[in-house]
């Protein structure tokens, strides 16, 4: 499983802080930080998901309010939003 994060959408309401331990507070930047992850250059931050961790990116991307973070299975396909 793969995690896209979006940081221009964010809007920095840091739910999905609580959902996955790999996002992680910039009160700063009043951004997300996607922990692990690469840039692909056009602000999008994507990493894969460990098995044990699924869950838990999931309910992430799906508490985002602006679908800032989308889920893919193995096979490229948009599992959430
Ligand atoms: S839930 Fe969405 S808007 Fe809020 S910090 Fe996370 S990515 Fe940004």
């Amino acid at each position: 499983m793969r995690i896209e994060y979006d940081y221009d959408t964010c809007i920095g309401m840091f739910q999905c802080v609580e959902e996955w331990g790999a996002f992680e507070r910039d009160e700063d930047a009043g951004k997300a930080v996607l922990a692990d992850s690469e840039e692909d250059g056009e602000g999008v931050f994507v990493r894969e998901v460990p098995e044990d961790a699924e869950l838990d990116a999931k309910f992430a991307a799906r508490t985002c309010p602006v679908d800032a973070i989308t889920v893919y299975d193995d096979d490229g396909e948009q599992l959430v939003p």
